[in-house]
């Protein structure tokens, strides 16, 4: 048998060596039945008593995931508990039942597929996760009014689980002795499933062409969650290495865990900053419970971008301050609305003053957005100002390229601040304003910015995709985005410098931040505050805890005069096992 190497997106690490188990969409056709008066009452019951095992499921799960400290599991799963008691659901199907005499199955089925429907209509991430966890609880329900095999129960030790879409339970009800990896379809890194199989280490890779691994004979399978593959019917010299970094990447994943509520500090006993990035206040606690020294970019633009309509002054309030409260004392970075026209296609065009843009990576985007927009802006400057005495509050420009643009924020500010305390309203004494890096000439001029702004961010992914004059999420200029590219830490370099001139902190924020390879690298250039996703803390935080400042600034030395992307990533990549 030839070994086959099938491609995805690698969206929980990890190795996973077993055999396949295809878990197909049973076609499970309930029977249809009519039911006599005298039966009606009793068919209710039968359907409350369902709803009722349901509930101790989901509670006897939630209980387990909270002591294991799994919160955003906990929170999945109370979702679902909220579904379970939706009353319009309950009340609907009792309803149909009496009208129609028909039974619960036949009803329930009726009532779950018009609410799918609903839900199907909108094009929306959170409402996908919204259908997984509807499809999730109606099949549990019709499970207990019906008990059939369970599918996952089902399988052999070491099975992986192959989908074409995996709903939360699959992963939740996944025993570790038995199944080792998942494949699918479909499904994202923020997805519901994804976010379990995390918590628990359970190697998940999607969008892989799961019709090409239907025909396939398989005998043996590896996921590969590191680079996102799967290797079919692998060689035993495959199997030998497979077998190996599995053996390693345990170790690894063991050992960073263990190293989540410790200091992050290098080895010689330089203190580094791990800030967290966030999209919502749903993410604070993760942020909490990681330890993070604060929240180093809030992306505020995700307010308008999931509630798709302009907030107003007092929700914005409501948001920012509750921030600022449950971070108790920690600097929160709000990053005000990086928007542009590509992310706006569906608002009114009346609503905002934005036009079609032939490239709208490089047009009215950011600080541009909100200099054009005044209403928006002055109204999300009112509101971080007044939440600011809730916390400790500091601002952050997106997307400045001039220096004008900085000073124009930084006045607006001033007026902002003299208007609240003319309506007798108290703001923090001091917010910091600060300057995020991403746009070439904003590094290349950054002694002139250390002088006026309070700290710098360098944003890596746009600062990657504009000195490179690549688009980071066009396909066909991958090969080009790439962060090893030598210009992008000539920049940095800069950046560091004129920052250290003024005493000013740099924060990386971005996904190098996040990639525990350039750690020594930016710690010898200088970088003590990086800021990433809750979920790269531990890894960044080990990676830091490993890294000998004085050995890194050696190593930035010799980093630095490379001149080619290949040579750098294999400098870099010297001496490293990143996964
Ligand atoms: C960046 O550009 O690096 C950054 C952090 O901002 P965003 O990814 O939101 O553009
Ligand atoms: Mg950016």
């Amino acid at each position: 048998m030839n070994e086959i190497v099938l491609k995805g997106v690698s969206i929980s690490k990890g190795i996973a060596i077993g055999s396949p188990f295809f878990l197909t969409e049973k076609k499970d056709n309930p029977p249809h039945l009519e039911l006599a008066l005298g039966e009606i009452e009793k068919e209710i019951e039968r359907y409350h008593l369902a709803l009722k095992k349901s509930k101790v499921d989901l509670e006897h799960l939630q209980s387990r995931f909270v002591n294991d400290g799994a919160t955003v599991v906990v929170e999945i799963l109370g979702a679902q508990l909220e579904i379970l008691h939706d009353p319009i659901i309950t009340h609907l199907v009792e309803e149909r039942i009496k009208v129609s005499h028909k039974n619960t199955e036949a009803v329930f089925q009726e009532v779950i597929n018009e609410y799918n429907k609903v839900f199907e209509k909108i094009d929306d991430d959170d409402f996908e996760e919204r259908i997984s966890d509807i499809k999730d609880v109606s099949r549990r329900i019709l499970r207990h009014l019906r008990p059939l095999k369970k599918e996952t129960a089902a399988c052999e030790k070491n099975s992986i689980v192959i989908a074409p879409d995996l709903i939360p339970s699959d992963a939740l009800e996944a025993h570790f002795s038995e199944i080792k990896g998942f494949v699918a379809e479909k499904g994202g890194y923020t997805s519901h499933v994804g976010i379990i199989a995390r918590a628990k280490g359970i190697p998940y890779v999607a969008k892989v062409n799961i019709d090409a691994l239907m025909n396939l004979d398989i005998k043996n399978m590896i996921v590969d969650g590191i680079s996102g593959e799967i290797i079919v019917n692998p060689s035993s010299e495959t199997l030998k290495k497979y077998s190996i970094l599995q053996e390693k990447y345990h170790k690894y994943f063991l050992e960073i865990s263990s190293h989540v509520h410790l200091a992050a500090k290098t080895i010689d006993g330089e203190d580094v900053k791990i800030f967290s990035n966030i999209e919502s206040l749903d993410d604070v606690p993760q942020v909490l419970q990681n330890k993070a020294d604060g929240i180093g970019l809030y992306r505020s633009e995700y307010i308008v971008l999931t509630e798709k309509q302009f907030p107003s002054e007092e929700r914005q309030f409501e948001i920012y301050k509750k921030i600022l409260e449950k971070l108790e004392g920690r600097p929160a970075i709000v990053r005000l609305f990086d928007l542009g026209s590509d992310k706006m296609h569906f608002f009114l065009s009346e609503e905002v003053d934005i036009d079609h843009e032939m490239n709208p990576s490089l047009g009215c985007r950011g600080i541009r957005f909100l200099i054009k927009n005044n209403g928006i802006f002055e109204k999300q400057l009112r509101a971080l100002l007044k939440a600011s005495i809730y916390g400790n509050l500091r601002i952050l420009i997106p997307m400045v390229s001039d220096i004008s643009e900085f000073l124009l924020v930084k006045d607006k500010i001033k007026k902002t601040r003299e208007d609240l305390e003319k309506e007798g309203k108290k703001v923090a004494k001091n917010i910091p304003l600060g300057c995020m890096i991403e746009v070439p000439s904003c590094a290349i001029m950054s002694h002139n910015f250390a002088k006026e702004a309070d700290f710098f961010s360098i944003g890596s992914n746009d600062l990657t995709q504009y000195v490179i004059a690549a688009d980071r999420s066009n396909p066909d200029t991958n090969y080009l985005y790439d962060f090893s590219h030598p210009s992008l830490f000539k920049l940095i370099e800069m950046t560091i410098k004129s920052a250290k001139k003024y005493k000013k902190e740099v924060i990386i924020c971005g996904e190098m931040a996040a990639d525990s390879k350039f750690t020594e690298l930016l710690i010898g250039m200088g970088i003590r505050s990086f800021s990433i996703s809750a979920s790269n803390i531990a890894t960044i935080k080990y990676a830091v805890r490993k890294t000998d400042a004085k050995d890194a600034i050696a190593m930035a030395k010799e980093a630095l005069k490379i001149n080619n992307v290949e040579d750098l990533k294999n400098f870099i990549l010297k001496d490293q096992t990143v996964f």
